[in-house]
Order: structure tokens, then sequence, then C-alpha cells
């Protein structure tokens, strides 16, 4: 049965997150100062099983979700990934995917596949070493993450889409490069405009690089011409070179806020539901998971949830927005 919210949202796309924790400290997400050696993480019995996610899956692919993406902290460094995957490709009619910032990806890309991933979402900011070494924080060098890429590619993990999130002063010389690069390669490329996720990032309006700006550099070089949404609830704007040589996306959440047709729930990885990027808490799902409560119990809670949902963070985001307490994007996922 399909849900609705205050705003006539539907409920499309379920975000998983599978782990609170990630080999990088990109400075934007994670930053060392707050997430060192002293952070507290989850202990592994808070973090939901395989089958606690599965169920809680089914029931919201029975309320009409159709995306399911996994997702962290970094979701390939939850060990046995693929027999989630497996269990999860099981479920009739869902586009199952993942974002992942690539550094594992090589070694797990085939197993991946044969358990049932249809495509992958790869983050890399840049082409630079020196300035992917300095957002990522961990000294993690590019030529890993693309060969991450072409092994996901190679075992048909496809289309490969690459997200780069921009931030003013620190990696927009690396705007055309990339474009450039993915062009070639024949990948999607999406800009995402730096968010004030989270409370540890120090977002600042001034770092934001606009999608109006980044779209009219690259048309000067390479014009481009805009694309139909494939569907409604589509988060990338989307772009196609002229000379038909691809197309690419650009994630304007804080220049060209989305919320109107945002149809995402997020699941946390110790089993919250979130509503919102943005939100400051959680709907425990874990306790009624684990408190033996019924399918058609869960069911009810989540329908209170979304039918009561009136979240536009975005549309309402302003510098002073930025200071609210708000939920870690390493918690609950992009
Ligand atoms: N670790 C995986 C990765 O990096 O792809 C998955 C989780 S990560 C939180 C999901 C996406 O959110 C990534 O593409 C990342 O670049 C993006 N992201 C993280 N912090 C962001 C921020 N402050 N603004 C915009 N995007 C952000
Ligand atoms: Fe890790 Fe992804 Fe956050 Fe970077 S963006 S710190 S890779 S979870
Ligand atoms: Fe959706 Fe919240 Fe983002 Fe708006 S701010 S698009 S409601 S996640």
């Amino acid at each position: 049965m399909p849900l609705t919210d205050t705003l006539n949202r539907p409920l499309r796309d379920l975000r998983i997150s599978v782990t609170d924790r990630c080999n990088f400290r990109c400075v934007y997400c994670m930053p060392k100062e707050i997430f060192g050696p002293d952070y507290q993480f989850l202990p592994r019995a808070e973090i939901l099983t395989f089958e606690e996610i599965t169920r809680l899956a089914r029931i919201f692919v029975g309320f009409g979700a159709r995306k399911i993406r996994l997702t962290g902290g970094e979701p390939l460094v939850r060990r046995d990934l693929h027999l989630l995957i497996s269990m999860l490709s099981a479920i009739p009619d869902v586009d199952l995917t993942l974002t992942t910032n690539g550094s594992l990806l090589a070694r797990q890309a085939r197993l991946l596949k044969d358990a049932g991933l249809k495509r992958v979402t790869v983050s890399l900011d840049s082409l630079d070493n020196e300035t992917f070494k300095a957002l990522n924080d961990v000294d993690f060098p590019v030529e890993k993450v693309l060969e991450g890429m072409d092994a996901a590619a190679e075992v048909g993990l496809l289309p490969i889409k690459v997200n780069m999130v921009v931030k003013r002063g620190v990696n927009e010389s690396s705007i055309l490069p990339m474009a450039r690069f993915f062009r070639k390669k024949g990948y999607i490329l999406r800009f995402i405009e730096y968010m004030d996720v989270g409370n540890t990032n120090g977002w600042r309006m001034n770092d934001v690089v606009p999608a109006v700006e980044i779209i009219k550099t690259i048309n000067a070089e390479m014009p481009l011409e805009p694309l139909e949404p494939s569907y409604r609830g589509e988060v990338a704007n989307r772009w196609r070179y002229k000379d038909g040589s691809g197309e690419i996306g650009v994630v304007a959440s804080v220049t060209q806020p989305f919320c109107r047709d945002c149809n995402r729930a997020r699941l946390s990885a110790e089993g919250a539901l979130y509503t919102c990027l943005f939100a400051v808490k959680g709907n425990d799902l874990r306790a009624l998971l684990r408190g033996g409560a019924s399918d058609d119990e869960i069911s009810q809670s989540i329908m209170r949830v979304w039918n009561n949902r009136s979240d536009r963070y975005s549309e309402l985001r302003s510098e002073n927005t930025a200071s609210l307490p708000k939920v870690e994007m390493s918690h609950i996922g992009g």
C-alpha cells in the first residue's frame, strides 16, 4: 500500500546505512578532529543484522519503495556485505545500488555483482592527488579509486556514476579535468553542492559553488543542454553534451532545493528511521524488531512516521540553520 506524507510525497527511495564506520576522513563529512582515535563508533551489537535489515526492507518495499541504496559510513567496510546484497536482491522489483568511496571496490566488484547488485555510485572529488588526499585526509590515492570504478565497469555494474562534492577554494579547479576525463570514460559525473550536513564540518554558505556556476564553467568548453528528469523526485538535474558524448548531473540541494519531491527514507546503521538528511532525531525501529513486534506492528509505526512527515529543511536553509543540531552524514549516508 503506497504511503504519502503531509506534503503528499510518496516513499520511493530507501537508503540504508550498513555501518557508521569509514576508512576515509573526508573533511566535509568525518573531520579528524571529531572522528579521531577516541571517537565512539557503534558497537557491533547495536548495528542491525542482515536479517533485520532485510525484514525492514521488505516492509518498505510493501509501502512503495522501488530503489534501495546501501550507504554508510563506507558500506564496503561492513564484513560480508555481499551476503546482504544477495538477501536484498531476492526482493522483487527493486533497483539495488550502493554508494562507495571506491577504496575496496576493485577486490569486491565481482562478488557484489554476483550477489545481485545492479550498479554503483563511486565518490571522487578530484583527479589531482594532492587535492584528493587533502579531502580524504587519509592519504588515499586517486588511482586506486579509478581501479575500483574500472573493476565495477568490467563486471557490469553499470552505469557507473561518480559523485564529486565541490567545495569553494578546495577543488573547484578540478571541475573541468573531471568533466573531460569522465566524458571520455562514459561514466556519469555528478557534481554535488557542498551541504551543511551534521554539525562537524564547519559549513559556510561561501564554501558552496552553486550548480549554475558549475554548469557555466563546463558549458563554456563542452556545450551542454538540459535533459528531462527520468522520474519525479530525481535528485540530480541532468545535462547532456550537445555532441552526444554523454551526460552529467548536478545535485543543487543548497541553491535549488528539491524537498517538494523528496521521496527518500533513511535507515541508520542502528535501525532508526530518518525522514530527512537534516533531521535531529530518528525513529527507533530496532526496538520494535528486537522487542518481538510483528510485521504489522512495524508497518503501523513506519506508516505513522511517514504520514506525519513534513520535512523540507533545504527550502528553509539559511546561514542560521547550519548550526542547528543534526544527525551526522556518516550516520545515515548521503
Ligand atoms: N562512504 C561512501 C561514499 O563516500 O561514497 C558512502 C557514504 S557518503 C556519506 C555518501 C555521499 O555523500 C558521498 O558521495 C559523499 O561525497 C557525500 N557527502 C558527504 N558529505 C557531504 C557534504 N557535506 N556535502 C555534500 N555531499 C556530501
Ligand atoms: Fe567516508 Fe564517504 Fe564520509 Fe568520505 S564521504 S568520510 S568516504 S562516509
Ligand atoms: Fe529531502 Fe530533507 Fe533533503 Fe529536503 S532537505 S530534499 S526533505 S532530505
